[in-house]
């Protein structure tokens, strides 16, 4: 083994932490670190927590007054905490989390301290923020973009640092984040989901979607992965041969956690718990070193702040274990990806979800119309819903063999499929008193008996019905869960406008009772949606021609799957509902094509280095190995050397083989990349790089991975899979 790769793992062994302890109970843990209501009471007016609550329950501005009364309060709890600066948290539309610190205290001229944190400080700021992603809404010479609060997601302490949640937008008002087009999704979703949950319940005032994300991840050792820069630069291994014990035994999955990850989750769940993360369950994944971490759902805009804050805990405290945490879609070859599963549901404020049935044939009438609705929005917008998840990252699970494919189907059960066959049979119009008993009975009331017993999971479904949720689980490790989230909320919103106005017109032109009138758009609405629904392996090829025939898209590519924010439907869906104008699109268009540019070129030209620099010096010099080898057999036998140095000269020949196709790929990978970047469009190039310069990876890496067998073990300068791979 090569010394350096050696003393790397000596180094990670040795340095294997003590055990995480800590005496406090969770319930006292919990969400200690957080501005929440709880606290706010005992630091508030009574006045000026009603004013906060209702920000937070019904979006209503806060006067200046008490911002800065509660500037004035959340400042003090939080030097009470040990806090010593303050920064506004915001996700720029990197995908990341922005913070730039400001100390509560600064000296003024004279020496005096002064303080620094008032309404005007929490309520907006200006944060130098010329180099974030704008798309083109904000030139860098005039307006810049400001950050303002948002009351409806805590403040928290990390650190010695107070973070205040807030939107980031162009001082047009344009959307500079991931957050502000979520905010207005979720709004357009209580709108519309109110309003339908009234036919059901008219004391329903409020309708929040409900998201409970699953993180999955990789551990590897910080010194190892230190060793490969493809790790250090791109979050993924661009060479490497799968190890001979990859996860064909599954044994890591639900096995038992190593100790050392163990003791890293313990603290991760301990940092979870300060900061209000409600952090229920962490297990082994199906690839060895992959786990995964999932809360307890929350409110969508709090869970998808959560998540953001979580990834970024989640790579601190790795570090503090000499781990390096990849988020990364496919951090390995021929190993599982990783996702993140996006639960999602609705929920009443009478505490009611609305996708799960209830005890009297109406509740479960309600089920219906959300259940139904939902498959709909999925229908009319599937190839949205998938344009909603590409990134260059997952771009490497969606259709390969291990995850769903770039189709997007809905799952939904035998049982309850043979639920919406029944219903399709309703007949037109008045429903008659023997029809409505045999629907209560046999349709709407069977539901809750199947839903116990939907135990039939189809794991390769991309969008799946599990009981009393919808499972997205096509969503990527590494990305901000805000805009599947946005995409999937508005589209549903729509629908139940839609459908809301469709049931309002039964009602008065055809003079329908309510529940006539919501059974026979129902039943429209099922007729229509057959082709989204599928219960087969939608890992197989066959699924590939059926999907075809169906009409659904097949986006295999980033660069294509984007190009549906630009269709003119979805751009009035998404003017039209509020969530985003066509500027705002547009600019959220062109940042993903040139992310997805930007991480392609530097993959490659990480790949590029780590074949002149690593590999193919490597190579040569083990080549020159052997060629003094067979030097040397020949002054010894002279005549007879060949029978002597045939796998010697057979290697060689290898090495020189593989050499010659990687350096030619290579070429070939600068070549396209040149070519790509000399196209001035942005669609064009990132088209390009989809097409010419991606696959181009692919050769390279068959090229090194032989050498890498060939090549002696003690003289390759990457740490390996089985090493990476298998904690100690
Ligand atoms: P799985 O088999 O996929 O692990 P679980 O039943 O453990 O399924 O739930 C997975 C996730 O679903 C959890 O994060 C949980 O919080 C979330 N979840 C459960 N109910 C809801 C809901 N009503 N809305 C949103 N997410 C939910
Ligand atoms: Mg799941």
């Amino acid at each position: 083994m090569n010394k350096l790769r050696f003393q790397a793992i000596q180094d990670a062994v040795s340095r294997i932490p003590n055990e995480f302890y800590t005496d406090q109970k969770k319930s006292t843990l919990f969400a200690s670190h957080v501005f929440n209501k709880k606290v706010m009471r005992t630091f508030l007016t009574k006045q000026a927590f009603q004013e906060v609550d209702q920000a937070i329950e019904k979006g209503k501005k806060i006067d200046r007054s008490v911002a800065d009364h509660v500037a004035a309060s959340m400042k003090d709890w939080a030097i009470s905490m040990n806090a010593t600066h303050y920064t506004h948290w915001f996700q720029p539309l990197t995908g990341a989390t922005a913070e730039k610190h400001d100390a509560f205290f600064d000296i003024d001229p004279y020496g005096e301290s002064l303080e620094h944190f008032d309404g005007s400080q929490l309520v907006q700021q200006e944060p130098d923020a010329s180099s974030f992603p704008s798309g083109g809404i904000r030139n860098t010479f005039e307006a810049r973009g400001y950050t303002a609060w948002d009351p409806s997601s805590p403040a928290f302490i990390y650190g010695t640092t107070l973070c205040i949640p807030t939107i980031f937008v162009s001082y047009t008002g344009e959307a500079l984040d991931n957050k502000t087009p979520l905010l207005r999704a979720l709004h357009a979703i209580d709108d519309a989901a109110t309003q339908v949950a009234k036919y059901f319940d008219k004391h329903v005032s409020r309708v929040q979607a409900t998201l409970g994300w699953e993180q999955e991840y990789f551990l590897v050792d910080k010194a190892l992965a230190s060793s490969r820069p493809d790790i250090m630069l791109t979050g993924r291994t661009l060479v490497g041969h799968p190890p001979p014990k990859g996860q064909q035994l599954d044994d890591h999955y639900f096995g038992s956690i190593p100790s050392r990850a163990i003791t890293f989750m313990r603290e991760l769940e301990y940092e979870c718990m300060l900061l209000g993360i409600p952090v229920k369950t962490r297990h082994n994944e199906v690839a060895p070193n992959q786990f995964e971490l999932a809360p307890i759902f929350e409110e969508a805009n709090l869970a998808v702040d959560h998540n953001a804050l979580l990834m970024d805990i989640m790579g601190k405290t790795a570090s503090r274990h000499h781990f390096k945490v990849l988020l990364h879609e496919k951090p390995f070859a021929g190993i599982n990806g990783s996702g993140k599963h996006n639960n999602w549901s609705l929920q009443t404020s009478t505490g009611v979800n609305l996708l799960s049935p209830g005890k009297t044939p109406m509740s479960n009438l309600q089920f219906l119309t959300f259940f139904i609705t939902t498959i709909k929005a999925v229908q009319n917008y599937e190839d949205l819903i998938r344009s909603s998840i590409a990134s260059a990252g997952n771009d490497h699970r969606l259709g390969a063999n291990e995850a769903p494919p770039a189709i997007i189907s809905v799952f939904i059960g035998s049982q309850l499929s043979q639920v919406l066959d029944d219903l399709a049979q309703v007949s037109k119009g008045k429903l008659s008193p023997k029809e409505k008993t045999d629907l209560k009975l046999n349709v709407v009331g069977k539901i809750p008996e199947i839903l116990l017993d939907n135990t039939d999971r189809n794991r390769t479904s991309p969008f799946a019905f599990t009981g009393n949720k919808f499972e997205f689980r096509a969503v990527g490790s590494n990305q901000n869960c805000a805009i599947p989230m946005t995409v999937l909320n508005t589209i549903v919103a729509k629908q139940l406008i839609d459908f809301k106005r469709d049931v309002d017109a039964l009602i008065k032109t055809k003079k329908l009772k309510k529940d006539d009138a919501i059974f026979n758009v129902l039943r429209e609405y099922v007729k229509t949606t057959k082709t989204i629904l599928f219960d087969g392996d939608g890992y197989s090829s066959s699924w590939e021609k059926e999907a075809k025939r169906r009409g659904l898209s097949n986006l295999k590519s980033t660069p294509e799957a984007l190009g549906v924010w630009m269709r003119d439907e979805v751009i009035d869906l998404f003017d039209s509902m509020d969530v985003m104008n066509p500027i705002e699109q547009k600019a959220r268009y062109e940042i993903q094509l040139e992310q997805y540019v930007q991480c392609i070129e530097i993959e490659s030209l990480v790949l590029e280095n780590l074949i002149n620099n690593q590999i193919l010096p490597t190579s040569f010099k083990y080549q020159q190995i052997l060629v003094q080898n067979v030097v040397g057999l020949k002054e010894i036998y002279q005549k007879d050397y060949l029978n002597h140095s045939h796998v010697a000269l057979e290697t060689i020949e290898k090495i020189s083989t593989l050499c010659s196709t990687l350096s030619a790929a290579c070429a070939d990978l600068v070549r396209a990349r040149d070519k790509a970047n000399s196209m001035s469009k942005i669609e064009d190039r990132a088209h390009m790089y989809a097409k010419n310069v991606m696959p181009i990876f692919d050769e390279l890496r068959t090229a090194a991975d032989g050498l890498e067998l060939i090549v002696e073990d003690s003289s390759w300068p990457l740490a390996k899979y089985r090493e990476l791979l298998f904690l100690r």
